[in-house]
C-alpha cells in the first residue's frame, strides 16, 4: 500500500489500483469521480507517480522521478486544467501533441485532466479520438464530479474510480498525524470538512476559509430570524454569486439542518457544528423533527437543482418558503 503514504483514505480504490499494477493491467484511461476536495487529484497524481517510479514498491517518494512528480515538473506527466471557465479544444490539441512524443524517462506519458466536466463539446470530441486509439504508452486520467457530468462516449472509454467523502475520524487522524494539527483544531476542521480532506488542509493553512465558513453559519442564523422579504433579498444576492459560493452556502446549510434534525430526533450522533449547539438546540425545540426534516430536504433539493443549472433565484426562493417561519418578534 505504498500509495496510501501519499493519499488519505480511499483504501479500496488504492487496493484496486495496486492490484492492477501488480498484475500489469494498466488502463489507458481512468475517471476519478466524487465531490471536490475529497482527494481525486491527489490520488490521480500519486497513481501517476507510482506508474513512473522504478523502485520496488512504488511510489517510493524519494527517487528522482517521484521528486519531479511531487514538484510538478516530470517530463512525462502533465496536468491540464480549465483556462478561464472551460477546458478548450486548443488545450486538448496541445495535450495530444504532448502524447505524440514517446516518454522521455518513464514507461508512460501521463495526462491528468482536472475538472474534465468543464470540457467544451468540441474538446471532448477531440479527446475521444485519443481515448479510442491511445498510443501504447498513454495513460489519461480525468477528474470530474460524476460520470453524468461527462459525455457518455468519453465515460465508456474510462475505468471509473468513484471517491466518497472520508469518514470524519479518518480526516481528524490525518490532520493530527500528517499535518501536525493540535487535537481540538483537527477535530473541528474534520467535522466541518464533511469528509473532504482537501478542504480541511486548506482551512488549516488559510484562516480566511474558516472565517468564510463561520460567516455562512451566521447568515443561516440571520435568515432564520428574517421574514420573506429578507430571505428573498438574500436569494437575489446569491443568484448573482458564482456557483461555487452558492454550493458552499447550501452545503453548510445542509450540514447545519442535519445537526438540527439530529437534536430534534434525540439521536446520539456527533454534530458537525458542536460549537453552535445552543442555537441548534433552540431551533430543534422550536421547529421539531418535521420542521427540521422539511428544511433539510428543501435545502438538499435546491442544491441538486442548482447542480443541474436550475434558475438560482427561483430555486432559493422556493427553498426559503420551506424553511421554518421566523419567530414572531422578528418579522
Ligand atoms: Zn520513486
Amino acid at each position: 500500500m505504498a500509495l496510501a503514504r501519499f493519499v488519505v483514505g480511499h483504501e479500496s480504490m488504492i487496493r484496486r489500483l495496486e492490484r492492477q499494477r501488480a498484475e500489469g493491467r494498466i488502463a489507458h484511461a481512468y475517471l476519478f469521480t466524487g465531490p471536490p476536495q475529497v482527494g481525486r487529484r491527489t490520488l490521480a497524481w500519486a497513481w501517476g507517480m507510482a506508474l513512473l517510479c522504478r523502485e520496488a514498491d512504488p511510489p517510493c517518494g524519494s527517487c528522482r522521478s517521484c521528486r519531479r512528480m511531487q514538484a510538478g515538473h516530470h517530463p512525462d506527466a502533465f496536468l491540464i486544467a480549465p483556462e478561464g471557465s472551460s477546458l478548450k479544444i486548443d488545450q486538448v490539441r496541445e495535450a495530444q501533441r504532448l502524447l505524440a512524443h514517446t516518454p522521455v524517462e518513464g514507461p508512460y506519458r501521463i495526462l491528468v485532466f482536472d475538472q474534465a466536466q468543464e470540457m467544451t463539446t468540441e474538446a471532448a470530441n477531440a479527446l475521444l479520438k485519443t481515448l479510442e486509439e491511445p498510443p501504447s504508452y498513454a495513460v489519461l486520467m480525468l477528474i470530474a464530479p460524476s460520470p453524468e457530468s461527462l459525455l457518455p462516449t468519453v465515460v465508456s472509454r474510462c475505468q471509473i474510480f468513484p471517491l466518497e467523502p472520508l469518514p470524519v475520524p479518518v480526516v481528524r487522524r490525518a490532520l493530527q498525524e500528517r499535518w501536525d494539527l493540535p487535537q481540538d483544531q483537527a477535530d473541528r476542521l474534520a467535522r466541518l470538512s464533511g469528509g473532504r480532506i482537501g478542504w480541511a488542509v486548506q482551512a488549516a493553512q488559510d484562516p480566511e476559509i474558516l472565517s468564510a465558513y463561520e460567516e455562512r453559519i451566521q447568515r443561516i442564523h440571520m435568515l432564520l430570524t428574517q421574514g420573506r422579504a429578507g430571505r428573498f433579498a438574500f436569494a437575489e444576492m446569491m443568484a448573482d454569486e458564482d456557483e461555487e459560493a452558492r454550493s458552499a452556502f447550501l452545503e453548510a446549510a445542509m450540514a447545519w439542518w442535519r445537526d438540527v434534525l439530529i437534536l430534534a430526533s434525540g439521536a446520539d450522533l456527533p454534530l458537525t457544528h458542536e460549537e453552535d449547539r445552543p442555537t441548534l438546540q433552540e431551533v430543534a425545540g422550536r421547529v421539531g423533527f418535521t420542521g427540521a426534516r422539511a428544511a433539510l430536504e428543501a435545502t438538499r433539493r435546491t442544491w441538486l437543482a442548482l447542480q443541474r443549472n436550475a434558475n438560482a433565484r427561483l430555486a432559493l426562493e422556493a427553498m426559503f418558503l420551506d424553511w421554518p417561519e421566523p419567530t414572531g418578534e422578528h418579522i
